[in-house]
């Protein structure tokens, strides 16, 4: 049975929190549609916590219980100086506080760091990409190059990463393609998610023009694959299947179509020091002031306690067309996914 300490982090309905994504910056060098407008207003630089306060904060976390770290952004390979923080962050994989270290990423950059990220205790890390067409990549992100992604991925490969690739399913976008991304994924040796639009920021248009629901691109892709129910789950909102003919696992994430919230074992952290007790409500809890406060973390700890002790039961999530306005307001990239 998994032991519990009292110092650690269990939220109202029992749930104990034992995984913290931090977004180190809300920047990005790609504007994909379904996650940010053409012309974001990013925060100003003093407003963005230091690499020693995120360090101090991350660490305050793995104190409290956190065992599993994911680094998200915008984009946190672009944040100047995030070798050092993840270096420094792997001391808590070496002294076995910490059980994984790990990054969501565009894989722009990993061309340049994947030895890095290696040797600094990453083992496994999660790329987005949603489409293996040139001009569809360009298009979606705004201005990204898809070659610059694979060789990325190329890179993270030889260095000796485990791949997971995470696709948003974009109706008349990417939705006839899902057949050719798992089949590459099966020869890449990658396993795939599958992810639903979430109506997270003004992006500029209808998001209802984005959805598609993954029963459906379930129902299209079981006409060409095999897919198995499997037990496996990662402690998160996927629901895995095997798909027999590539042997690989294929994660379905469907926040609207199915609730996830009763096993949720994580909370949000913003480059700003805002913790998110729910990826899909906007109560949040400022920790900067309480880390500015005093070099001492007590007020730190209980600003945290304070937190989870309102942790919500669920998000509201609703795609409804003609609906004025996100759910949320605020992009995914302040929160990271
Ligand atoms: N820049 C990194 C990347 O793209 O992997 C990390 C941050 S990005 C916000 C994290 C994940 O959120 C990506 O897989 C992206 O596709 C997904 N995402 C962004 N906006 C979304 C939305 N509105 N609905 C669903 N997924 C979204
Ligand atoms: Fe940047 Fe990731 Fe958002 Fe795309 S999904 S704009 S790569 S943060």
């Amino acid at each position: 049975m998994e032991q519990i300490n009292l110092s650690q982090m269990i939220d109202p309905f029992g749930r104990h929190v034992s995984y913290l994504r931090v977004s180190v910056t809300d920047r990005c060098d790609f504007r994909c549609h379904y996650c940010m407008a053409e012309d974001m207003t990013f925060l100003p630089k003093r407003d963005v916590l230091s690499l020693e306060e995120l360090d101090r904060l991350c660490s305050a976390f793995i104190r409290k219980g956190v065992r599993k770290l994911r680094l998200t952004g915008g984009e946190p390979l672009v944040r100047r100086g995030i070798l050092t923080l993840i270096e420094n962050l792997g001391r808590h994989i070496e002294s076995g506080q910490l059980d994984e270290l790990t990054l969501t990423t565009n894989g722009s950059q990993l061309a340049r760091f994947a030895d890095q990220l290696v040797k600094f205790g990453i083992k496994r890390i999660n790329v987005s990409l949603d489409t293996l067409d040139n001009k569809k990549f360009t298009h979606i992100t705004r201005w990204g190059k898809l070659e610059k992604v694979l060789s990325g991925l190329d890179a993270a490969k030889q260095a000796g990463l485990k791949i997971k690739i995470n696709t948003v399913a974009l109706r008349d976008f990417n939705d006839d393609e899902i057949d050719s991304i798992i089949a590459w994924c099966g020869e890449q040796e990658f396993d795939l998610t599958l992810i639903e639009t979430m109506p997270m920021g003004d992006i500029g248009g209808e998001r209802a023009d984005q959805y598609v629901p993954l029963s459906k691109v379930r129902e299209k892709l079981e006409q060409t694959w095999t897919l198995t129910e499997i037990p496996y789950r990662s402690g998160g909102p996927a629901r895995y299947v095997k798909i027999e003919e590539t042997g690989r696992k294929l994660g379905l994430i469907t926040p609207m179509t199915h609730n996830f919230c009763e096993s949720c074992n994580r909370v949000r952290l913003t480059c700003t020091g805002t913790l998110y007790m729910c990826l899909g409500q906007d109560d949040a809890t400022d920790l900067r002031e309480p880390l500015r406060a005093s070099e001492a973390d007590e007020l730190l700890e209980s600003a945290i306690d304070e937190a989870i002790g309102r942790k919500p039961k669920g998000h509201d999530f609703v795609i409804e067309r003609g609906k004025s306005g996100p759910a949320v307001n605020r992009h995914m990239s302040v929160t990271g996914g």
